[in-house]
């Protein structure tokens, strides 16, 4: 496809948010939406090795709020766009082991039921009880949540690409963005290495490499690229059907059913920002020791495929959603911090509100802006997996 010449809106980056965004903004009425992506295929980034978790269990109130858009919107995905994304409530199920957590979980689960997530407690027992596989003689409590669950982050960027091309939105791969075009704190326009595209709005979708765009355009943009890896087994005879979505809470460990399989990942708190997508091997072994003794079966199965691709992590890991103040119609759609995949639904519906509208109305997301992080107005979380 020729590059057009101009555009109501450009797009950059064909992830999960920018194509969320573009389905959003044509849904909404806007008939000339460009995205562009670097990259030959869409939602190959952070998108595409994403674990596809999505769940209400959040310790804040924002993500809590974005949670209860986004994955009702998942659930009636198919029925909108015609796309299968997998999706399974399986459940997520919060391991604790520290009494610190027992007591930051009371306030989050209070905090959820007052916004309608009926979070379950679990007690040490009923989880050792439904979960045999694993050893959990450390345990002193969980929280179970059974509509958290998985889905296809694939079919979900498919969908969107699909259903906003067919209300004309354009969707250009191979093609990099190396410029925005400023004026006077108005953007003009957007430079790739096949031409210019005139725009009085630009959408910075660019995920990990989100702060690069925003040098660009004269904003400092305050996300990093952050590596996290995960390996998938190979399979397991007898695994529960219903094997739920667990996290081993202090040690950023977690474990969900893929196929026949078991997918697990576990943080690196000490990973410094970098865009290195190698499995880092002395790692993975910290992993797996750490897997197998939450899962001692593991011990007998092998690693049929292992990735790492990288977080987009604000300083408060929340996302930066709206426009920054610098320039007039300059959004952002960026910085979830390993938890966007769920999110972008809600997310692009709500940056298509603050574009068209002046402002998103289904979600007051005046806290997610740009400047709370110059002027201290970080917001705390503490389930960051
Ligand atoms: C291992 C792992 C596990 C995760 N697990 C979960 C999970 O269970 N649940 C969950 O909700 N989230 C999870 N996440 C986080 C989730 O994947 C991300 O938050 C989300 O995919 C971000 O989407 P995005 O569209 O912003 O970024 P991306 O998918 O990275 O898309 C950004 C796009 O911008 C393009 N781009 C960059 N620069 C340019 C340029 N100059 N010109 C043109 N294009 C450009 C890139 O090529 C890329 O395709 C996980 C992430 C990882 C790495």
């Amino acid at each position: 496809m020729e590059l057009p010449k101009s555009a109501d809106v450009v797009i950059v980056g064909g992830g999960v948010m920018g194509a969320s965004t573009a389905y959003h903004l044509a849904r909404k009425g806007s008939r000339n939406v460009v995205l562009l992506e670097r990259n030959p295929l869409f939602g190959q980034e952070a998108t595409g090795k994403c674990a596809g978790g999505i769940r209400y269990q959040f310790a804040t109130e924002i993500n809590i709020r974005l949670s209860l858009l986004s994955l009702p919107m998942l659930d009636r995905f198919e029925e909108e766009l015609g796309q299968a994304i997998d999706l399974r409530t399986c459940g997520y199920l919060f391991l604790l082991t520290r009494e610190e957590d027992v007591k930051a979980f009371q306030a989050n689960v209070a905090l959820q039921h007052r916004l309608g997530v009926m979070t379950e407690w679990l007690t040490a027992d009923e989880v050792r009880r439904r979960l045999p596989l694993m050893r959990l003689d450390d345990l002193l409590a969980a929280t179970w949540y059974p509509r958290d669950g998985l889905a296809d982050p694939n079919g979900v960027v498919q969908g969107y690409v699909a259903g906003a091309r067919r209300l004309g939105a354009k969707f250009l791969s191979d093609v990099e963005v190396i410029g925005i075009q400023m004026d006077k704190g108005q953007v003009r326009g957007v430079r790739t290495k096949l031409g210019d595209i005139a725009t009085p709005v630009v959408v910075n979708a660019a995920g990990p490499w989100a702060a690069q765009i925003g040098v660009m355009a004269g904003i400092e943009i305050p996300v990093v690229p952050v590596r996290r890896q995960v390996a998938v087994t190979t399979p397991i005879r007898d695994l529960p059907s219903d094997f739920p979505f667990v996290i081993d809470f202090a040690r950023n460990l977690y474990f969900h059913r893929e196929g026949p399989a078991i997918l697990t990942g576990m943080s690196n708190l000490n990973e410094l920002p970098s865009f290195d997508q190698r499995v880092d091997p002395e790692w993975e072994l910290i992993h797996f020791d750490a897997a197998m003794a939450r899962m001692p079966l593991l011990e007998n199965v092998g690693i049929s495929t292992r990735w790492a691709g990288l977080y987009e992590v604000s300083p408060d890991a929340h996302p930066i959603l709206g426009k920054a103040e610098e320039a007039e119609r300059f959004y952002c759609i960026t910085g979830f911090s390993g938890h966007g995949f769920m999110h972008a639904p809600g997310c692009g519906l709500l940056l298509a509100e603050e574009i068209l509208d002046g402002k998103a109305h289904t979600v007051d997301i005046s806290s997610l802006d740009l400047h709370r992080f110059r002027e201290g107005r970080q917001i705390v979380e503490y389930n960051v997996v």
